[in-house]
């Protein structure tokens, strides 16, 4: 088992369930999260910069990278490809912050195999009607980008038993509020708690 001195949570969602902004809710809160910034052969949206939201790459180079060893996990979604960095989860995990990987459910599955100690989360939009009025609101993909994702949630969703934690997300803070629940919940599990605390349980016993 690839060790970690702090805690890798995997973040799942189909598209338009609102990871995203839950994510960056998350980051604003006082824990100390570091969230890995994927590399993608996606076009960048409105607004999106590269090496904030993304390092947006073209194929080519995506593919050398992938030749090279460069990615711990990597997978095509909606036709483009994707990956998270082997370097940037070397540097963090030897940092011993919590990481924080926001990659679909291949990806994850690629993470579960090498970390089986991470923790999972999948996202869920409060309804179908809500998940496909997101992505049309949004609109920045085409129509035909929106259909794809539409239909790759039912495939998104079977994946979901293989996830340790579910959040609807319904209401954005709840949704957070749920979220920081786990987080902390998984801080506080005797198996850290018992080798951080040693010597007050020596203490006390
Ligand atoms: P979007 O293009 O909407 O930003 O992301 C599309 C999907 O790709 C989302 O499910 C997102 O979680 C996933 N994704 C983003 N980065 C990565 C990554 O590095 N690896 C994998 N496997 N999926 C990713």
């Amino acid at each position: 088992m690839t060790q970690l001195t702090g805690y890798l949570f995997i973040i799942s969602a189909p598209s338009g369930a609102g990871k995203t902004s839950l994510v960056k809710s998350l980051l604003r809160s006082d824990l100390n999260l570091s969230l890995s910034i994927s590399h993608t052969t996606r076009p960048p949206r409105n607004g999106e910069v590269d090496g904030c939201d993304y390092h947006f790459v073209n194929k080519e180079t995506f593919q050398q990278m992938l030749l090279n060893g460069e990615f711990v996990e990597s997978a095509e979604v909606y036709g483009n490809l994707y990956g998270t960095s082997q370097q940037w989860i070397n540097q963090a995990t030897a940092s011993g912050q919590d990481i924080l990987l926001e990659i679909d459910c291949q990806g994850a599955k690629q993470i579960q195999q090498i970390f089986p100690q991470a923790i999972s989360i999948f996202i869920l939009p409060p309804s179908a009607d809500a998940l496909a009025a997101r992505l049309k609101t949004r609109a920045q993909d085409d129509p035909e980008v929106i259909r794809k994702r539409l239909s790759a949630a039912r495939e998104e969703v079977s994946h979901i038993a293989e996830f340790d934690y579910i959040i609807i997300n319904n209401q954005l803070d709840e949704a957070l509020n749920d979220l920081i629940c786990i987080i902390k919940a998984e801080h506080l599990k005797k198996e850290r708690q018992i080798i951080k605390h040693r010597a007050l349980i020596t203490e006390l016993s």
